[in-house]
């Protein structure tokens, strides 16, 4: 199984363990297999395995120069018993006509961890296997669940050091807290000034920058990526596309073979193409929905096929998903236009120079899986107070975007095919928000007090991670510019 960039030839193809470590391509492409697997399921087997044989599957589709036995041990530290549940990623009941697809029960309350329970591993194990004696730096943009995270994960990881740039003033007062929180000497975090595509935009700058490349190589250090630019990242995400379908299947919710809908509260587009990945493997999906905040250039861009990124930048009560730019779109198109790599490298230039692009038709048309919508954060609120009132679920409000967008869909097109929404963060990550929607009125103080006064409003118990955000700091915050961020990273890995 080889891999290669969405924006060069097969000349140059690396194995999976060159592509985890290497992270992102050096011509600013994404690295994707070069003949997608085409592994032979039997659903009505598959539905009888653990979380964990699932995910030890899917890895080994993906990833096979490591050994079996390296595999196993991946998915044995990945998703032991530091999660608050054992399913892993338990589907709820039916609320209000959804079932909800719980992807924070891990250490830091997001679906990140599930990819970056994994990552860690995958990266020490791709050392091992390449033999590099090399320092691998993470340099990792976040929009702060990833940052949280991808420091959780490679805490004290041998080998490695972490630098997360987020932006100031644009992650919650939760997730800040936990970068502060969160153990680990080869950890750093630095806040830029600017929004999360413009710390994405110079992280990758950064990235394909040959000279500052050559003066880490002498310093035996080297670059990767804990974003869901990396395949390391996506391709663990593949696996609950494939428990939740079984789970609704051994809940008789559903027949192997029935189609299901899931819809996904989108930022990166990284969620959902390993939702479009999991469908190309074979997993019955009707319909992906894609939803956005009221940064809602995905929405438009599947109603008429035009990138257009020229609008304002919001910063909403879903930091997580506030993108304009999001990377992983380009695995799509690359897979729609049939690996016409010379086509996505036209547009993504264009998309740097002039800002937007249209897609050719005959690509466009290949979209169809997909639909799309976005909420606004008034009717984030609403959704969240909706399905409470409606059945005493707590939705965090990303998942109230998705919730939102799904129920909308459903309304509109009377599609009744089972309705799985990706619920992203636990509500007790954005206590303030989620307080707020269901009282009308403020939490008394941000932060940690949010959290106590949010466990008695809802008089649930909140998921086990949030106790190290009661932990003491380990860092403070440094903010830079931009144009500072180079340097910044020179400092911490001492190269001057
Ligand atoms: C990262 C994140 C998203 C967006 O996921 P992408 O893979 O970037 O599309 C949505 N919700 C939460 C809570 C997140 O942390």
């Amino acid at each position: 199984m080889q891999y290669r960039s969405t924006r060069g030839t097969t000349d140059q193809t690396l194995s999976s363990s060159q592509a985890v470590i290497q992270g992102l391509a050096n011509d600013g492409g994404l690295f994707v297999p070069v003949d997608f697997p085409k592994p032979n399921i039997n659903l009505s087997e598959f539905v009888k395995l653990t979380y964990q044989e699932q995910a030890r599957q899917v890895l080994g589709w993906f990833f096979d120069d490591y050994s079996a036995e390296q595999l196993d041990q991946i998915v044995a530290a990945a998703y032991g018993d530091h999660w608050d549940d054992q399913t892993i990623t338990p589907v709820s009941d039916d609320h209000a006509g959804q079932y909800y697809l719980e992807l924070f029960h891990g250490p830091t309350l997001a679906f990140k961890d599930v990819a970056l329970q994994t990552l860690p591993h995958l990266m020490t194990n791709a050392i091992k296997l390449e033999k590099v004696d090399r320092k691998i730096v993470i340099l990792t943009a976040t929009s702060g669940d990833t940052g949280t995270a991808s420091m959780c994960g490679f805490q004290d990881v041998d080998g490695t050091q972490v630098i997360v740039f987020y932006p100031h003033n644009g992650v919650a007062p939760i997730q800040l807290k936990q970068m502060f929180t969160q153990p680990g000497d080869n950890l750093n975090i630095v806040a830029v000034e600017g929004n999360f595509d413009d710390a994405q935009t110079y992280v990758k700058q950064i990235f394909n920058d040959p000279d500052f490349r050559e003066q880490l190589l002498i310093h035996h250090d080297q670059f990767s990526s804990a974003n869901s630019m990396n395949i390391g990242r996506l391709i663990p995400q593949i696996t609950y596309y494939f428990n939740a379908y079984t789970q609704l299947v051994q809940r008789e919710v559903i027949q192997v073979g029935d189609k299901v809908n899931f819809s996904v509260p989108t930022g990166n587009f990284g969620d959902i193409l390993a939702g479009y990945y999991a469908k190309k493997l074979g997993l019955p999906i009707n319909k992906l929905i894609c939803a956005s905040d009221s940064n809602n250039v995905l929405t438009d861009f599947f109603k008429t096929g035009e990138y257009d990124k020229r609008r304002d930048f919001n910063v909403t009560i879903s930091p997580s998903m506030d993108i304009l730019v999001s990377s992983n779109l380009e695995r799509l198109l690359f897979d729609a236009a049939d690996q016409d790599y010379e086509l996505i490298s036209q547009l993504m230039d264009q998309l740097t120079t002039e800002s937007h692009y249209q897609l050719p038709a005959k690509v466009y048309d290949r979209l169809s899986d997909f639909a799309a919508g976005f909420a606004s954060e008034d009717e984030i609120r609403a959704e969240i107070k909706r399905v409470f009132t409606a059945d005493h679920y707590a939705l965090d409000p990303h998942t109230a975007v998705g919730s939102y967008v799904a129920h909308q869909y459903q309304k509109e097109t009377g599609d009744s095919t089972p309705m799985i929404v990706v619920a992203t963060a636990s509500p007790y990550k954005f206590p303030e928000t989620v307080y707020q929607a269901l009282n009308d009125h403020e939490v008394e103080e941000a932060g940690l007090p949010a959290i106590k006064q949010l466990e008695k409003y809802l008089q649930t118990t909140p998921p086990a991670g949030i106790q190290t955000v009661f932990g003491p700091d380990h860092r403070t915050e440094t903010v830079v510019k931009p144009a500072e961020m180079k340097a910044k990273i020179s400092d911490i890995l001492d190269l001057n």
